[in-house]
C-alpha cells in the first residue's frame, strides 16, 4: 500500500512528536530533515514528517519552504497533507500559520481546512476557540512571555484572523459533542459561506477521533499532534492503511553506547545525577572550551578507555550544570559564545565517536540535539518505539551502519533515561 500522510512541521522537535503519535497509532513513519527534495523514501512506509524550521523565520522562507515539502509530499502520492505547528499556536507578528496554510489550500486546490492545535494529553485544549495551557488562558501561561513567539491573545478566531485575508470559523464543543456528521455538516455550512479556516475546539482524546472522523477526506489538516494520534485509526476504516504488525520496528541495533547531555534543564540535572550514581561521566565546562579544544581530546579518551573495559555499558559525558555555574559561565563568555562552545564540542564528539563505532546515542537538549544532528549530515530518521513520552528511539544510516539515536528535550524523560533508554532500545531491536 502506498503513503498515505504527508506532514510538513514548522520545526524539528515538533516534527519528532507528530512522528511518535503516528507510530504509536500504527503508522510507519519516517522524519525527513529539511528540504525532501531529491531525497528518496525508502519502502514500507505509510507516513512522512518533513521537518523545517518555519515557524519564527521570515514570512518568505517559510513560505518557500513549506511549498517545496508539499511539491515532493504530492509527488509521492500522499492522500492527505499535515500542516503541523505547536499546540500553543506559536505565531510571529506575520503569521506564518496562516499564510503557510492558505499557500498549501491554494495549492492543493482545497477550499477549507481545519485547525486543531489541541493535545488533551499535554494539557493543551481549545474551548470557544480559546486555547488554554492547563487551567491557564494561552496569554497567562507564560507563552505571553516567549523569546521568540510571544502570545498575547488566547482567542484563536482572533489570531489567526489576522493573519489571513479568508475569513476564520469556529467549530465549537456542542457540535463536536454531537458528532463526526454534525461536525462534517457545520464544517459543510461555513464552506458554503466562505469560511476557509475554521478553529475547531477539543476537550479531550474523544472529540479528537470525532475531529479526524470529520476531516480525514479534506486535502490539508492542520493543527498540532493531537490529531496525529486520532487520524490513522480513519485511515485504516477507509482501507488506506493495512494495519501493521509492529509500526515501531527497527533494525536491530549495533554498537557502543553513549549519552551526550547539553541540557541544563531541572528534569535533565537530575537525570545527569542519576547517571553518575551507577556510571562514569565526564563533565565539559564552557571556560575551559573557550581555552581550546583539550577538553575535547580529553573527553574523547574517557570515552574511549570506558567502552574498552565495558564495551556493553553507556558513557555519558556532559556540559549540564546548575544554573548558578551556567550563569558564571555566560557571565564570563556571553550567552551565545558559551552555548555555541559546548554544542560544537558535543557534535564534535557526536561525529568522532559514531565513525569509531558508537552506534546507540542519546542527546539531551534540544539546540544539542540540532548540532548532533547537523554535524552528522543525518537526513532522514526512522522512527521507533518511545522511551519516555515524546522521546523516540529513531534510527539512521551513516558511514559506520546503522545509528539509534534517541533526541531528548529538555524537560522531557523519567529520571533513569540515560540508563533506560538503551535497556528500551535492546527490547524493541531484539
Ligand atoms: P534544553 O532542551 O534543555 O533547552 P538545549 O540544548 O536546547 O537544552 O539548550 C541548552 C543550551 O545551554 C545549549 O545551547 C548548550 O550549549 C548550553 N549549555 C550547556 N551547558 C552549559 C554550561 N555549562 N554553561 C553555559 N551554557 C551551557
Amino acid at each position: 500500500m502506498s503513503l498515505v500522510l504527508g506532514a510538513i512541521a514548522d520545526d524539528f522537535t515538533g516534527a519528532t512528536d507528530l512522528a511518535n503519535n503516528l507510530v504509536r497509532s500504527g503508522m510507519r513513519t519516517v522524519q525527513i530533515l529539511g528540504d525532501p527534495t531529491g531525497k528518496p523514501l525508502p519502502e514500507g512506509v505509510d507516513a512522512v514528517v518533513v521537518a523545517l524550521k518555519s515557524r519564527s523565520c521570515a514570512l518568505d522562507e517559510a513560505l518557500k519552504d513549506s511549498l517545496a515539502a508539499l511539491d515532493w509530499l504530492r509527488g509521492q502520492g500522499v492522500r492527505q497533507v499535515f500542516f503541523k505547528y505547536c499546540s500553543t499556536f506559536d505565531s510571529t507578528a506575520e503569521g506564518n500559520i496562516g499564510p503557510v496554510a492558505d499557500a498549501l489550500l491554494e495549492r492543493l486546490g482545497g477550499r477549507q481546512t481545519v485547525m486543531v492545535p489541541a493535545f488533551p494529553t499535554t494539557g493543551r485544549t481549545v474551548y470557544q476557540g480559546h486555547l488554554f495551557v492547563g487551567d491557564r488562558l494561552l496569554n497567562d501561561s507564560g507563552m505571553q512571555d516567549h523569546p521568540l513567539n510571544p502570545m498575547t491573545d488566547a482567542d484563536l478566531v482572533r489570531v489567526l484572523g489576522a493573519q489571513t485575508s479568508h475569513p476564520v470559523g469556529l467549530v465549537s464543543h456542542a457540535v463536536i459533542r454531537a458528532g463526526a456528521e454534525a461536525c462534517r455538516r457545520r464544517l459543510g455550512e461555513l464552506d458554503a459561506s466562505g469560511v476557509r479556516h475554521v478553529i475547531c475546539d477539543t476537550l479531550d482524546d474523544d472529540d479528537l477521533d470525532v475531529l479526524a472522523a470529520a476531516t480525514v477526506e479534506l486535502p490539508l489538516v492542520t493543527g498540532g499532534s493531537g490529531l496525529g494520534q486520532a487520524l490513522p485509526a480513519e485511515y485504516r476504516r477507509k482501507g488506506w492503511l493495512a494495519p501493521v504488525e509492529d509500526a515501531a520496528r527497527l533494525a536491530p541495533a549495533q554498537g557502543r553506547s553513549l549519552v551526550l547531555s547539553g541540557s541544563c534543564s531541572q528534569a535533565t540535572l537530575a537525570q545527569v545525577e542519576h547517571f553518575l550514581e551507577h556510571r562514569p561521566g565526564f563533565a565539559l565546562d564552557p571556560l575551559s572550551l573557550a581555552q581550546g579544544d583539550q577538553p575535547i581530546a580529553e573527553a574523547l579518551d574517557f570515552v574511549r578507555r570506558q567502552h574498552a573495559e565495558s564495551p556493553d555499558e553507556p558513557v555519558l559525558v556532559y556540559a549540564s550544570a546548575a544554573p548558578d555555574r551556567v550563569k558564571a559561565a555566560q557571565q564570563q563568555l556571553g550567552v551565545a559564545r558559551a552555548g555555541e562552545l559546548v554544542e560544537r564540542a558535543l557534535a564534535s564528539l557526536a561525529t568522532t565517536l559514531v565513525a569509531e563505532g558508537v552506534g546507540r546515542l542519546l542527546v539531551a537538549g534540544g539546540e544539542t540535539s540540532g548540532a548532533v544532528v547537523s554535524a552528522l549530515s543525518l537526513d532522514r530518521l526512522r522512527i521507533g518505539p518511545q522511551i519516555d513520552a515524546g522521546v523516540p528511539w529513531t534510527q539512521a544510516s551513516v558511514a559506520a551502519g546503522t545509528l539509534s539515536l534517541a533526541l531528548k528535550s529538555g524537560n522531557f524523560g523519567g529520571i533513569d533515561i540515560f540508563t533506560r533508554g538503551f535497556a528500551v532500545l535492546e527490547e524493541a531491536t531484539r
